[in-house]
């Protein structure tokens, strides 16, 4: 064999496909489904419960328009055969298998967990045996767990998708990128939800405006959110669901729901691979240490996705799986190089960054940033959308965007054609000269580019009118 693929999420897939079609022989050995976190488990289950809560919000909107309905009434259970039909349908169509056997790569699934048994052999639970020239590891990464008493009577976002019902109030642990979704969506659904931060403020490594913005719309919902609430000291368990403790300055105090997720951090899922075996160390992190060309430790391994810990998304997953395969086969000339890449969570409201953050270019860049507010633009107000705000970030010397902030309806969607000026290196002055149609949300990005531009260049001072609101 000349490639073992271990984990088929959107990196091992990518990965089987390149080496497959660059001449490889290639196998491809996963513990479950074919599709990995993405399509079983993460983004695509995710953003199904996110439309039904966008549903269920857009229906509190209807008497506003004139449109009267009853109260619309959730029936989880049916959510969740929806979410099912979705997962089995992205897999059946949107995944890769069809294109992996054209190509002539065996897969074999729901083998269990593979190890390593040397540099060049794996095993499986099921007793399969694998011997190859190259192994590419695509193992994915797994909910952080917390050393802490009763930590066994807790959640994690999986068992949340599959719950029979809604349970009437829920603790959510950890407000970053998974913590804030489940809670958004759950408030949206009818549960009491706490949302709980170790530090000041959630969604830490966002904007701090934006933080701002999301933590008073998650109150306004009537959410409670609790920043700084110090260290937990346990879980326990209890009649009508889990009691959390945890001290403050030394001041004890504890908080119950019926349910408790915690998402505190998503760690390599390196536990049973037997990495020592094959010679692949890892961070200090914990994830596995790569160089620039994917490669591992161990000179015939290469690693892609989630497991290294880089920007664990996606795409991202999919461009590694591409440079590691290609690395793997052809030798180690490819490297990832670097991309704006877009960041975002389907919350209520939206967020979402890309390029660098407003902090991160005051540091190394003389910068203009600009702001428009969702209730300065027709669309926003057209669709009673009016919370949140566009910043775009740009290099004064040069009027290059190098980012941009977006909290509101839609925000995710904004980012992509920021990621797009960026990689294109557009600078404020033409992106604000493009008519982007009205009313959009994208349109905002026209305005953004104006104010930014003027505080450049003199010429557009005064022209504001130029741009459609
Ligand atoms: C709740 C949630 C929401 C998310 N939303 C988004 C989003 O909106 N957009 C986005 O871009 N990203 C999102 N992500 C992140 C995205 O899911 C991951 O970045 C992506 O799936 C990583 O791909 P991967 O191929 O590295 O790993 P995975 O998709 O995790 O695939 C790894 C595969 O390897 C298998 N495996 C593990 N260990 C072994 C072993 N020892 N032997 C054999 N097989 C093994 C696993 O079972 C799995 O099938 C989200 C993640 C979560 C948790």
């Amino acid at each position: 064999m000349d490639v073992v693929v271990m984990g088929a999420g959107p990196a091992g897939m990518v990965a089987a496909l390149r080496a497959a079609e660059l001449g490889a022989q290639t196998v491809l050995v996963t513990r479950g489904e074919v599709g990995g976190m993405a399509a079983n488990d993460g983004p695509i289950p995710v953003r199904v419960l996110a439309h039904a809560a966008r549903l269920l919000r857009n229906a509190g909107q209807l008497g506003r328009y004139g449109i009267s309905v009853s109260e619309p009434i959730l029936d989880y259970s049916r959510l969740l055969a929806r979410t099912r039909e979705v997962v089995h349908d992205v897999r059946e169509h949107a995944a890769r298998r069809e294109q992996l056997e054209n190509v002539g790569v065996t897969i074999y699934d729901n083998s269990g967990t593979a190890r390593f048994v040397d540099a060049h052999t794996i095993e499986t639970e099921r007793g399969l045996r694998l011997q190859a020239d190259k192994i590419i590891l695509s193992a994915g990464g797994t909910s952080r767990r917390l050393p802490i008493p009763g930590f066994e009577w807790t959640a994690t976002h999986s068992d949340a998708w599959s719950l029979t019902a809604v349970p009437p109030s829920m603790i959510v642990v950890g407000a970053g990128a998974t913590g804030v979704q489940v809670a958004s969506i759950f408030q949206a659904f009818g549960s009491r939800v706490q949302l709980f931060q170790a530090g000041p403020r959630i969604l830490p490594t966002e904007d701090e405006d934006v933080s701002a913005v999301v933590a008073t719309a998650f109150r306004e919902s009537g959410m409670i959110v609790r920043e700084n609430f110090g260290a937990i000291d346990s879980f326990e368990k209890t009649t009508n669901g889990v009691r959390m403790f945890f001290t403050k300055d030394g001041v004890r105090d504890s908080a119950e729901a019926a349910l408790v997720v915690v998402a505190v951090g998503w760690v390599a899922d390196t536990a049973g691979l037997n990495l020592s075996a094959a010679g692949v160390e890892t961070n200090a992190r914990g994830y596995v240490q790569v160089n620039a060309y994917l490669q591992t430790s161990a000179p015939n391994i290469f690693a892609a996705g989630d497991i290294t810990g880089r920007l664990m998304l996606v795409p991202q997953a999919v461009h590694d799986g591409f440079v590691a395969a290609t690395n793997a086969v052809q030798g180690a000339t490819t490297t990832f190089g670097e991309q704006a890449s877009p960041l975002g969570s389907f919350t209520d409201p939206e967020y979402a960054q890309v390029g660098v953050t407003e902090a991160k270019a005051r540091e190394t860049h003389d910068v203009v940033v600009s702001m428009v507010h969702f209730d300065e633009t027709a669309r926003t107000i057209i669709d009673g959308r009016t919370t949140g705000f566009c910043k775009l970030i740009a290099d004064r010397p040069t009027g290059k965007i190098l980012g941009c902030h977006v909290v509101g309806e839609r925000a995710v969607e904004i980012a992509q054609v920021v990621a797009i000026a960026i990689a294109g290196g557009l600078s404020v002055d033409n992106m604000a000269k493009i008519p982007l149609s009205f009313p959009t949300y994208a349109g905002i990005l026209a305005r953004a580019a104006y104010r930014a531009a003027q505080q450049i260049y003199p010429e557009f001072r005064g022209q504001d009118v130029l741009v459609e609101k």
